[in-house]
């Protein structure tokens, strides 16, 4: 006899380990690794389901009290080798339950969708009679057997959407045994309805060409490899993408390409669709679960070689994969915020070790940890300093506001940008107003010089606290009474932020009546597809002014907008966490990319209390590079990420 170490599903954390159980000999042909089977467990021998990692010899002692598997659970696919591997290194990894993995990697199972379908009973020459004959009374009914001599087995809906006919009168030839049903699977496909535009691929241009090349060559190794390609917005990465991914499936390998969020990126869809068409199956969150189950037996059965997807479908559940792709490698949305806490980066590393893959990321503002395992490590870096056409970055203007604040105005919005704002709807512009409200209300920061309180020995922005009127240091719990007034500049224009959208409204209301407005933030875009409603509204109504958080400042491309304002630029730098520079360039940097993305030269201007900070001078430089290497010497100094590992602990 042989024994099975089964993972439980639905259980606690006290009993997830493998438990071994005999494998009956009438169970003996069909039980293997990756097996869902239902076994007994505990005293009273319930009944749960799991999964077999593994399968041993029964030398061991102590057989005799193994219990026995129960049962196959009917019409589940084997869970893959690949899947046991990287469930069982989850486990480890992310301190979670083999259950919490395998749900993970394992979509929920919905039912299949069939359709009706009808089709003769007897052969075609008795049906022939029959329709020629004088045996049939019903018009209807000679109809039906018309169409199905014609054109063979046919879905119900077709017989009854193109002829009078209705179903009683093909349940009536049913109940004669002149016809039978049968049922066909669906496909719930929620692109069906859309028809993409057939692109080819573009001639690459300048740096494209020898970065496509270098991927390929790596591709072509078949053996793992991390690259990390640093393009500038606009340097044409999408191509890169597309036509690496081109040469992938042509070696007759899987692709898949990750991208932050994608209701958030219609156009990469486009593009996808348009290029490879039904080749591409597309997850994420916002498909309905028999969508998504539909689209995931597409892959698994290996009816696409593509899979485009947010964070999940880097469980995609396909073999031999040649490369996967991290489009906008730097967003937090690629960490899971729920159990298991994964990194969808690492689950692609692992994937990608497995097959002797290439794993790509991309961005034009990496994270400092990937660009330095690209300088310093183990990834090869590929980088595309120029935008497609050599079309200039659009300039960028830092105003100052201490020196607004000195002249009277205590307004959000500098006399520039106001005027700016003016003559951009003159010209029948539009305008765009970011501002990152997340975090900086609760750091203390002085208007009149910049100033904000840090901790010394962490060098990041201290949080306030009503109670006991206190700042605490988020990392070491270090802890001062907060102050009234500024110790650099003695000024008592010291205080919390708290700047949000709304106010920024009521603002422009005030400043520039006339204008017309429309506010995209986490408060405007819950429902579904609001922000594509959102978008469009903007762009099909001229509307004068969008105002948003971090949601507008990625990936959209607003064709007419030709003005950008940053407000509060190093408000955003003060956000209690390590890496709060690295995030307040990245964000200031995609902000300033959404200006002049067409024909008209667009610009930017930035607000900033402190106007010499290295960030916003880097960001506004457009240098990346540069920001890159005065960050890196503050992670060293200060022993953070990469030279160092950190996490969260948090107890429940
Ligand atoms: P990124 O993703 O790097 O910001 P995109 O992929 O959006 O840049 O490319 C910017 C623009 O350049 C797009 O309109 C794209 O169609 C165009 N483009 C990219 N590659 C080429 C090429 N080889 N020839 C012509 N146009 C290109
Ligand atoms: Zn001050
Ligand atoms: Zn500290």
């Amino acid at each position: 006899m042989q024994v099975a170490k089964v993972a439980l599903l639905n259980t606690s954390k006290e009993y997830d380990i493998l438990f071994s159980y005999l494998i009956p000999d009438s169970l003996a042909g069909d039980v293997l690794k990756g097996t869902h089977v239902f076994v007994p467990f505990g005293r009273g021998n319930r009944k749960i389901a799991g999964i077999i990692f593994e399968i041993a010899d029964s030398s061991e002692e102590g057989l005799g009290k193994l219990k026995e598997i129960s049962d196959i659970v009917p019409d589940m696919p084997a869970f893959p080798e690949e899947m046991i591997e990287l469930a069982t290194w989850m486990q480890k990894r992310y301190l979670c339950t083999y259950s919490d993995a395998i749900k993970c990697i394992l979509p929920a199972k919905t039912n299949i969708k069939t359709n009706r379908t009808v089709k003769l009973s007897i052969s075609a020459d008795e049906a022939r009679e029959l329709v020629e004959g004088n045996k049939l009374r019903s018009i209807n009914q000679i109809k039906v057997l018309q169409m199905l001599l014609e054109q063979g087995e046919l879905e119900a809906s077709e017989i009854i959407n193109n002829s009078s006919v209705n179903m009683g009168m093909i349940t009536g030839l049913a109940k004669k045994g002149l016809v039978e049903f049968g049922t066909v699977e669906v496909m719930r496909d929620p692109f069906s309805e859309k028809i993409y535009e057939e692109t080819v691929s573009l001639e690459p241009v300048g740096e494209q060409n020898e970065i496509i090349n270098k991927i390929i060559e790596r591709l072509d190794e078949h053996r793992f490899c991390e690259m990390l390609l640093h393009g500038v917005t606009g340097s044409g990465k999408t191509e890169v993408y597309m036509q690496t991914i081109g040469r992938c499936i042509g070696l007759g390998r899987n692709a898949i390409l990750l991208v932050p969020e994608i209701s958030l990126t219609p156009q990469m869809i486009t593009s996808f669709k348009g290029r490879f068409g039904e080749n591409v199956a597309v997850l994420h969150s916002r498909l309905s679960v028999g969508e998504r189950y539909d689209q995931w037996r597409a892959i698994r059965e290996g009816r696409v070689q593509i899979v485009l997807g947010a964070r999940s479908a880097v469980f995609a559940p396909m073999d031999n994969i040649g490369i996967i792709i991290i489009d906008e490698e730097q967003e937090s949305t690629y960490k899971s915020e729920s159990k298991p806490r994964y990194h969808a980066e690492e689950i692609a590393r692992y994937r990608c070790a497995h097959h002797g893959a290439v794993l790509l990321k991309g961005s034009a503002t990496p994270s400092v940890v990937s660009y330095y395992n690209a300088v310093d490590g183990d990834a090869v870096l590929l980088t595309m300093n120029k935008r497609i056409n050599q079309k200039a970055m659009p300039p960028v203007r830092i105003v100052n506001m201490i020196e607004e604040i000195k002249a009277g105005n205590r307004s959000s919005f500098s006399r520039e940008l106001i005027d700016l704002l003016i003559k951009n709807k003159e010209a029948g512009k539009q305008s765009l107003i970011f501002l990152n409200r997340r975090g900086h209300s609760r750091t203390v920061m002085c208007r009149d010089c910049g100033y904000t309180v840090k901790c010394p020995d962490c060098g990041i922005a201290m949080t306030y606290h009503s109670a006991g009127d206190r700042l605490i240091c988020h990392y070491c719990g270090f802890t001062v009474r907060s102050i009234d007034e500024c110790p650099i500049c003695k000024s008592v224009y010291i205080g919390k932020f708290g700047t949000g959208t709304q106010k920024i409204e009521e603002e422009i209301k005030e400043l520039l009546p006339g204008f017309s407005f429309i506010r995209m933030d986490a408060d405007t875009t819950s429902g579904k597809d609001a922000h594509e409603k959102i978008l469009n509204k903007f762009k099909d109504e001229k509307i004068d002014i969008i105002i948003g958080t971090q949601m507008i400042a990625k990936g959209h491309d607003f064709a007419d907008v030709t003005l950008v304002g940053i407000l509060n630029a190093d408000g955003m730098l003060n956000i209690d966490a390590y890496n709060a520079f690295e995030k307040g360039f990245q964000l200031i940097t995609q902000a300033a990319g959404r200006a002049g993305r067409s024909e008209t030269q667009g610009q930017v201007i930035v607000q900033a209390f402190d106007t010499e900070n290295f960030c916003v001078q880097r960001a506004c430089e457009h240098d990346y590079v540069g920001f890159y290497e005065s960050e890196i010497e503050f992670r060293k100094a200060m022993r953070y990420p990469p030279f160092t590992h950190m996490g969260v602990v948090a107890l429940a």
